[in-house]
Order: C-alpha cells, then sequence, then structure tokens
C-alpha cells in the first residue's frame, strides 16, 4: 500500500512559501469545519509514487498486455489513435456551458456521428446520451412507454428471450415493466410457440439480444416481426454487440423499432474496469418524436440545441453525454469506412469459427450452429472428471490470457462464452487453442494442477464470495 512507503515528512511536490499568513486561512473555515487531527495522507517522493503505479498497473491485465477473450464484452484492441485526437486540447478544452456558436466543432461531430450510426443501423434517429448500454436500454424502454402512453396505455410486460443479455431484465424492471421470459428452441434461437404463447395485448415489446448471448444470430427476425406487429407491439434489438454486423445486415431494415449502440464495445473505447461509455439509442421514425431533448438541429448552417418536444421522455444525461467516447467512435468509423467496417464483423465472425471448429471436438457444444463473433462451449465433459470450468478459466490466467467470459449464459451448464474479436492474429488465437487444448489433457493427467490454478500470478485463487459478500477496501492503520 502507498501508506507503507515514504517517511514522514516527505514530499513529492515543490511549491514555494505561502505568502499568506496561515491563520487568516483558517479563519477563512469556520471551526466545526476543521480537522481535529491532521489526514493520514501518504508521505512519498514523486519517484516513490510513479514506482508504486506502473507497479500497480503490471499486475492489472489488459488488452495492451495479451489476448482477452471475455464474451459479451467485446474486448478488442482500440486504436491509440482514437486516443491522441479525444485528448487533443482543441476538445478537451471545451466547456459543456460554452455557447453553441462557440462549440460548433463539436456538434457537428455529434451531428455527423449521429448520421453515422443511422446509417449503420438503418434506423431513422439516434440519440448520443446514454452513457453505456445498460443506459441505452432504460432510455429504450423509456421510450416504448411514451410509445404506448401516447396511444392510451402503457402495457405492462416485456418479453425476453432466456438468451438476452443480463442487463435486460434488470433494465425492464427498472423501467417499471414486467420482465417475462421466453424459451428458446434446440437450436438456440427464440422458440417462435413459447413466443406465441405470452405475446398479447398487454406486451409493450419483446427485447431481443442479437446475435444472442449463445453467439448465434435470430433468424427469424421477420416472423417474430409480423407476431409483434400483429399485435402493435415493439421491437427492441439490443445491439451491444453489433461488431457482428456491421456492414451485414441493418437492424432498421428488418423490422427494428429500438436499438442500443454500445459506442465503447464495437467502436472501440477501453472500457474495462467500467467506464467511460456510450450507448447510443437509434430509433424507427414511429418513435421520433419522444427521443430525448436537447436535440441537435441544423439551421442556416449553424448547429443548435433545441429542447422544445412536448413528447420528448426529456433529459437522461446531464449536458450531451459522454463526448470522448463519442470523439473515438467518430473516428474510428471515418477510419475505417464502410468497408472497413465490414471487414471489421467479417473478421470478428471468422474468428469466432476458427476457434469454435479448432476446439469443438474437445468440449461440449450444445449449439452447434454457426457463430457470429462469439460462441458458448460447455466445460460438463470435464466437471465429470472433477474439474469444473472455473479451474480450467483459472488455469488459463497461468499462460497469460484472460480468462473467457464462465458460467453465462446460464442456459448452458459450465459455460465458456469465448468471443475473440476481430483484431486478433491468426498466430494468437493458435496459442489460445493449444493452451486450451493443453488444460484439457492436463484434467485428464494431472488434473490437481487445473485444480489449483493460477500458480504463476500475482496473487492466487481468490475467495470471490467473500470479497463479494464482505468487501474490504479501506487501509486499516491500526494493524
Ligand atoms: C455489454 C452488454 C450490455 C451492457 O452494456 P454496458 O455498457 O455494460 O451497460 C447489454 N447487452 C449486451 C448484449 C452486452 O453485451
Amino acid at each position: 500500500m502507498i501508506f507503507e512507503l515514504g517517511s514522514k515528512g516527505r514530499k513529492g511536490y515543490t511549491l514555494p512559501k505561502m505568502q499568506v499568513d496561515e491563520r487568516r486561512m483558517e479563519n477563512l473555515i469556520p471551526e466545526k469545519f476543521l480537522r481535529k487531527k491532521p489526514a493520514r495522507l501518504p508521505e512519498v517522493s514523486e519517484n516513490e509514487t510513479m514506482r508504486h503505479f506502473v507497479e500497480l498497473s503490471n499486475l492489472n491485465y489488459h488488452i495492451d498486455k495479451g489476448f482477452y477473450p471475455l464474451g459479451s464484452c467485446t474486448m478488442k484492441y482500440n486504436p491509440k489513435i482514437n486516443e491522441n485526437i479525444a485528448s487533443s486540447s482543441c476538445l478537451t478544452d471545451l466547456h459543456p456551458m460554452q455557447s453553441e456558436l462557440l462549440a460548433q466543432g463539436a456538434l457537428s461531430l455529434m451531428d455527423e456521428l449521429s448520421e453515422y450510426l443511422c446509417e449503420i443501423s438503418g434506423l431513422k434517429a439516434v440519440t448520443l446520451q446514454p452513457a453505456a448500454g445498460a443506459h441505452g436500454e432504460l432510455t429504450g424502454l423509456m421510450l416504448i412507454r411514451a410509445y404506448h402512453e401516447n396511444l392510451g396505455n402503457p402495457r405492462e410486460k416485456i418479453l425476453i428471450p432466456d438468451s438476452a443479455h443480463g442487463t435486460n431484465p434488470a433494465s425492464v424492471t427498472t423501467a417499471g415493466y414486467r420482465a417475462v421470459q421466453i424459451k428458446s428452441d434446440e437450436n438456440g434461437v427464440v422458440d417462435l410457440e413459447d413466443l406465441k404463447k405470452h405475446l398479447d395485448e398487454n406486451t409493450a415489446a419483446l427485447m431481443l439480444t442479437n446475435p444472442n448471448t449463445l453467439g448465434l444470430f435470430e433468424t427469424q427476425l421477420k416472423e417474430i416481426n409480423e407476431l409483434l406487429k400483429s399485435v402493435d407491439a415493439l421491437l427492441y434489438m439490443d445491439g451491444a454487440n453489433l461488431n457482428a454486423l456491421l456492414g451485414i445486415i441493418r437492424p432498421g431494415d428488418v423490422g427494428v423499432d429500438i436499438l442500443h449502440f454500445n459506442l465503447h464495445k464495437t467502436f472501440s473505447t477501453p472500457h474495462g474496469g467500467g467506464g467511460p461509455g456510450s450507448g447510443p439509442v437509434g430509433v424507427s421514425e414511429k418513435l421520433v418524436d419522444f427521443l430525448p431533448f436537447p436535440r441537435i438541429n441544423k439551421k442556416d448552417g449553424k448547429f443548435l440545441l433545441e429542447s422544445n418536444f412536448p413528447k420528448s421522455i426529456g433529459r437522461i444525461h446531464s449536458f450531451y453525454g459522454n463526448f470522448a467516447v463519442m470523439v473515438k467512435a467518430y473516428v474510428y468509423i471515418r477510419m475505417l469506412g464502410a468497408e472497413g467496417l465490414r471487414r471489421v464483423s467479417e473478421n470478428a465472425i471468422i474468428n469466432a469459427n476458427y476457434l469454435k471448429e479448432k476446439l469443438k471436438d474437445y468440449f461440449d457444444m450444445p449449439y452447434p450452429g454457426l457463430a457470429m463473433h462469439e460462441f458458448v462451449l460447455s466445460g460438463s465433459r470435464q466437471k465429470k472428471q472433477g474439474i469444473s470450468t472455473t479451474d480450467m478459466a483459472k488455469r488459463l490466467l497461468d499462460f497469460g490470457f484472460h480468462a473467457p467470459t464462465i458460467y453465462f449464459p446460464l442456459i448452458v451448464s459450465e459455460a465458456l462464452m469465448i468471443e475473440p474479436t476481430e483484431t486478433e492474429s491468426i498466430e494468437t488465437l493458435n496459442e489460445f487453442v493449444d493452451t486450451l487444448i493443453g488444460i484439457t489433457e492436463e484434467v485428464e493427467k494431472n488434473p490437481d494442477i487445473v485444480k489449483n490454478a493460477p500458480h504463476f500470478t500475482p496473487v492466487s485463487r481468490l475467495d470471490d464470495v467473500k470479497a463479494i459478500k464482505e468487501p474490504n477496501i479501506r487501509f486499516d492503520f491500526e494493524q
């Protein structure tokens, strides 16, 4: 801990002596707000501080260090030019309270980005305000409610397939709707019979993760859409994993009414550790009036922010959302162009299917259909030999890989959900395959080495249940 370094009185800064009388300064703050005892702050030199944090950063795992096949998270490599441009002072020096007329560049960038997202998704209009995927979901559900309320009845329930992302039912509940689960069929896509059973005049929408969390494309979109439209229910598509669809299919063209993007996933912003993100929401024609404000409007060659939209759900973020993430997405889209974006998806799909083919003989695979950008293996064969999916995931760490997502989706037992992303080379993929196959061999011949993994990480296996139930993140000086 940094508190254990340094020594009393050591400083990491050089400042001139204060020219103001210290007693006068103290009098500025009322007595009751003053500390009785000085705060216990680390007393370290500049180089001790630097070394401490560099050391910590080396203990961390990140995409710049190695392969990160965490399913449903799109941990791809993010080009550094995005950061260079997003951190340029001509953008970072802008204040959000500045007059629109002095922020024309920023507004035009946001306007153009919205246009690109409309073009990519086939939808009519986009709001850039939501700060993450789940925030986009909540926004989308508020739009669904506003749409139905405008017709006289907000309705009660939202249908969600059992292969949906976990944030979907959470957002539905937060938005005041009831989540009703729809089964997957034996191929891993929506079971149409079960959908028909639950669909009625009280259904506000179906919320479809596509590709679903099994990594499969929902092939029955046309049938699903016809069923929904027969009761005027809307089709929400969770488009967080749009890196499987860019330039191949436009959700708006196949009946999707609302879609959220995850700019931090598909359009390349580093997002380990929880942020910052951006989850724009695109909508079809009939939902445009309900979008949040302020909205950017171009008038007489000027970009202006307008707030007079009587049917709007209002603001869902302070100012305009996470601008820096938008800049990175903009740079990424401009850099790749339409051709490049399509290749992103083609490579994401090829990489996932390559891994799937290479690994299929070594693991159970309950849904063997063609994968999109990710796929799900089951460790149930290994489990019968006494080795769990957790054990294998921990063993991967010993070889310098991040583990895949495990135990999700819930409909696959001992699940390993692998998303290689499009940015990895064939050499890296082969190394990962060889390592994972090597681990299945260890399960046979040397199970203890897997059971007790990891052996070569800075700390060995942690008690993650205790970490969640009794978090203790405060340094105890008395120890
Ligand atoms: C990541 C993800 C989300 C949630 O996005 P956040 O930005 O983490 O809130 C929602 N749906 C799917 C399918 C995802 O992969």
